[in-house]
């Protein structure tokens, strides 16, 4: 029987983030303000709205924004990510703005600014994130399809004027311990973090206009300007409104012919003991992304634990044990000789995907203004869209806004059921093909 797509108002997950369960408690901020009208609302807190009320706090800071999540820090996808930082460009494509290398050129320079723009706020404010840039981010494959496609992604990176190192399956097998990745790169320009203490000091760390209220689900927006949130928690009115909540703007009205929701997957192990660490190779922290999208993502942190990323749901996530089951495999397969397998967190999220991989930016219509769809990638995506939407909201002008609304945004995806039936069946094709990356 054909499943159908289930459109949740908000995202609720069957398991804590593994990254959050490692921080200490934090003070939610979930006491609804006595005022219920601001100058600006933004509708989830994950790296798009963070980024987007930080800015907007700061270009206005005598205008009051809102910041409403659903959740709390750290338990949105932002908070369940593998913590990888990119500044590479995603599928560019040519359009009336120029040719594909123009449209690369564009991406770059933006997702550049939202590193800087990260790093700076990681200083600024020490946030404790473990903001790690020096730590190898390696793009490696296991099987020749993949070898094919991950020295093309290199000579295209190169094309770009991204600089690559490029190392053999033994350079492989010394910096991350197993011979199973026989070619892979290095692009410049990554960072690692962890994401979920990250996104909290962002959010604990707003400028005074921004005022942030977590657990407490948007349901409805209506109106022209002023515009009435219609929340679990009562209404709200703001003249405008930036609607950040990635994949569930669907639940909004917003791109629901432009999105779908993925689930992926995530698993750390506990503390591993020096001996064990010594046989994931010998850097303290590195991260592989593999030669397929259907592939698995590892990350070896801060030479305490190590994570595996992988696996695709369509609109819903799979039971733990399911996912456990998964992911224990994925890891046995790398390291035989691991003492253990064992996870001691695993969990999932959802990811917005687009078509051609172009991410929705603009205004919908006069004080309604959206980003989202960051395709699995959305850290420095999220972050500098939520920036720039920000000062586009304000009038402001740049070149850098200039580029990001040059680039192509994502196209039309057939309704249900042809949706269901392609989507299932390109990603059990898709698992298929990727073999031995996954
Ligand atoms: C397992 C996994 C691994 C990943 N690895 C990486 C990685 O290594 N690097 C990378 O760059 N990206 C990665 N991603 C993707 C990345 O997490 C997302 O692209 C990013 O979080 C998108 O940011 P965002 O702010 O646009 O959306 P989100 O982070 O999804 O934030 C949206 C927020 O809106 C809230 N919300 C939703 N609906 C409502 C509502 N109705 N009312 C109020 N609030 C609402 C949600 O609670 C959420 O906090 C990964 C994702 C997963 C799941």
């Amino acid at each position: 029987m054909m499943r159908t797509a289930a459109r949740q108002a908000f995202p609720q997950y069957q398991n804590r983030s593994g990254w959050n369960a490692l921080l200490p408690p934090r003070e939610v901020r979930d006491r609804v303000p006595t005022s219920r009208s601001f100058a600006s609302v933004v509708i989830g807190a994950g790296y798009t709205g963070l980024a987007a009320a930080r800015r907007l706090a700061e270009l206005e800071p005598d205008r009051e924004v809102l910041i409403i999540d659903s959740s709390e820090l750290g338990e949105g996808s932002a908070g369940r990510n593998s913590g990888f930082l990119s500044c590479g460009p995603n599928e560019p494509r040519a359009n009336r703005h120029g040719t594909v290398d123009e449209a690369a050129a564009r991406q770059i320079r933006i997702y550049k600014a939202g590193l800087d723009w990260l790093r700076s706020l990681v200083e600024t404010h020490r946030i404790d994130c473990g903001w790690d840039e020096s730590a190898p981010r390696l793009h490696a494959a296991a099987t020749p399809a993949g070898e094919r496609r991950v020295r093309a992604s290199c000579s295209k990176n190169r094309r770009w004027g991204i600089e690559c190192a490029e190392f053999d399956r033994s350079e492989l097998t010394r910096m991350v311990g197993t011979d199973y990745y026989r070619y892979g790169y290095r692009p410049e320009s990554t960072a690692y973090v962890q994401p979920a203490a990250l996104v909290r000091g962002l959010g604990d760390t707003l400028p005074a206009a921004a005022r942030l209220l977590e657990r407490t689900p948007v349901l409805k927006v209506e109106g022209k300007g002023p515009f009435t949130i219609v929340t679990s928690r009562g209404d709200f009115k703001a003249d405008r409104v930036l609607i950040a909540n990635n994949v569930h703007a669907r639940a909004l009205g917003l791109l629901r012919d432009r999105m779908i929701a993925i689930y992926t997957y995530a698993a750390l192990t506990p503390e591993l003991d020096p001996s064990e660490l010594a046989r994931l190779g010998e850097l303290p922290q590195w991260g592989v992304i593999p030669g397929h999208r259907m592939g698995t993502t590892l990350r070896k942190f801060q030479n305490t634990r190590f994570l595996v990323r992988s696996g695709d749901s369509y609109e819903r996530e799979m039971p733990t044990a399911r996912v456990r089951e998964m992911l224990t495999e994925l890891y046995r397969r790398r390291f035989p000789q691991m003492a253990s397998h064992v996870f001691e967190h695993v969990w999932g999220g959802v990811t917005a995907i687009t078509h051609n991989g172009g991410l929705y930016f603009g205004q919908v219509r006069p004080g309604l203004y959206a980003a989202a769809g960051c395709n699995g990638s959305g850290v420095v995506r999220g972050t500098i869209q939520g920036k720039l939407l920000a000062e586009m909201a304000c009038g402001s002008q740049s070149a850098l806004l200039s580029d990001r609304l040059a680039l192509e945004g994502p196209n039309w995806i057939p309704p249900e059921p042809f949706r269901s039936i392609g989507v299932m069946s390109s990603i059990a094709l898709e698992q298929f093909q990727a073999g031995l990356e996954r």
